[in-house]
C-alpha cells in the first residue's frame, strides 16, 4: 500500500489533521486555480490585486456592477501612451496608429458603426497655421431599447513632439479613451435602455476642432440627443477627487448622480462650472464645451490640473493606477444611472 493513497484524516484524526487538511485543499486549489482561468499564478496575482483595488474581489469577468477588465483599461492607456505614438499630433504617422488602434478596439469591442464607417472626417485649421488639415472622429454605438441617444466621449489627439520631447498625454487623454472603451465593453454585455453612442474626438488640443465639427454634423436628430458625457483627464489626482462639471447648468442631474455609490478611497466632487470661478469654470475647456455652444447638456468628468497637465512628463507610469479605476467604475454606475432614470 503507498502512502499516497492512504487519506489523510486516516493518519491524523483530529483538528490537527483537519486544519491540516484544509491547508492541503488550499494549496491544491490555488495550485490549480490559475489554470483553471487559463493564466499563470503571476498573472493570478496581480488580478487578485486589481480585483481587490476594484472592490470585487474573487470574480474575474464580471461583478455585480461592471463587466470590463482593469487590465484592458491601463493597456489601452499605456498603448496610446508609447512614446512610439509620438504624442498623437493630428496627420502625424503616431497620431495614425493611435487610429488604427481604436479602430480594431471598437471592432473587438463589437460597436456599431452609426453610418457605415466609424470615421467621421472633417477638415480644420490648426492653431498657429492657416492651412486647413484633414481630421478624423470615431464613433460607435449600442442600441438600446429607447431611441434617445446619450453621447459618450473623450479626446485621442494630443500635442505630440516639443522641443524633441515626446508628449505622450497618459493622463490627457488617453485616460478618457481608455474609459469610453471600458464602459462601451460594459454596455455591450449589459444592455442600456437608452442608446449609447462613443466618440473618440480628434483635434481636441486644437481648439475643440472634431467636437464641433461633430456638432455642427451629428450623426442622428438633435432631438433624440439626451446629453453628452464628456471625460478629460481621469487618471491622476493627489487628492482622490474626481469632479463632475455641468449640474450648475443642468441641475436635473444632480440628485441622479448623487445616487452613484462611490468606490471607497475616492471622491467625487461637483463643481468647476459657474461663470463667476473665471478660469476655474471648466464648461468651454474640453469637448463638451461644442455641446454646451449647442444646447445639449452636459457633463464632465475630470481632475484639477497636476504637475504634469501638458508637459512630457504625462506619462503611463505617472497615472495614479488605482485611482483611475475606481474613477472608471464611478463614471460607469454614473451612466448606469442616469440610463436607467432619464425618460426613454
Ligand atoms: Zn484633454
Amino acid at each position: 500500500m503507498s502512502l499516497r493513497s492512504v487519506s489523510v484524516l486516516e493518519v491524523f484524526p483530529g483538528r490537527r489533521a483537519k486544519n491540516r487538511l484544509a491547508v492541503t485543499a488550499a494549496s491544491t486549489y490555488f495550485r490549480f486555480l490559475p489554470y483553471l482561468f487559463g493564466m499563470n499564478r503571476y498573472s493570478l496575482l496581480q488580478r487578485l490585486f486589481l480585483a481587490s483595488v476594484s472592490g470585487c474581489l474573487l470574480s474575474f469577468s464580471s461583478c455585480a456592477q461592471q463587466v470590463y477588465e482593469p487590465n484592458q483599461i491601463l493597456k489601452d492607456v499605456e498603448t496610446l501612451a508609447a512614446d512610439s505614438l509620438e504624442g498623437r499630433l493630428p496627420n502625424t504617422p503616431g497620431h495614425a496608429k493611435a487610429q488604427q488602434y481604436l479602430l480594431q478596439r471598437f471592432q473587438s469591442i463589437g460597436l456599431q458603426p452609426v453610418g457605415v464607417q466609424f470615421q467621421q472626417q472633417f477638415t480644420f485649421t490648426p492653431r498657429n497655421s492657416t492651412t486647413p488639415q484633414p481630421g478624423v472622429n470615431l464613433v460607435g454605438m449600442i442600441p438600446g431599447k429607447s431611441e434617445k441617444v446619450i453621447v459618450i466621449t473623450a479626446h485621442y489627439d494630443h500635442v505630440g513632439i516639443r522641443n524633441g520631447k515626446v508628449y505622450n498625454g497618459a493622463d490627457d487623454d488617453a485616460s478618457g479613451i481608455g474609459a469610453i472603451l471600458a464602459l462601451a465593453t460594459h454596455f455591450q454585455k449589459q444592455k442600456p435602455q437608452h442608446t449609447l453612442m462613443f466618440v473618440a474626438f480628434d483635434a481636441e488640443e486644437q481648439g475643440l476642432q472634431g467636437s464641433k465639427a461633430f456638432v455642427a454634423n451629428l450623426p442622428v436628430a438633435k432631438e433624440r440627443i439626451l446629453l453628452n458625457v464628456n471625460l478629460d483627464m481621469v487618471s491622476i489626482s493627489e487628492k482622490n477627487e474626481l469632479y463632475a462639471a455641468g449640474t450648475y447648468h443642468n441641475p436635473t442631474f444632480l440628485p441622479l448622480l448623487q445616487q452613484v455609490k462611490v468606490p471607497q478611497g475616492l471622491n467625487l466632487r461637483f463643481g468647476h462650472d459657474r461663470p463667476e470661478q473665471g478660469h476655474d469654470d471648466w464648461t468651454m475647456q474640453s469637448d463638451h464645451g461644442s455641446f454646451h455652444r449647442a444646447k445639449i447638456p452636459f457633463i464632465y468628468f475630470g481632475v484639477e490640473d497636476h504637475p504634469h497637465y501638458h508637459q512630457e512628463t504625462d506619462e503611463f507610469r505617472n497615472i495614479h493606477q488605482s485611482f483611475y479605476l475606481k474613477a472608471v467604475e464611478t463614471i460607469q454606475k454614473a451612466v448606469q444611472v442616469l440610463d436607467k432614470q432619464l425618460p426613454a
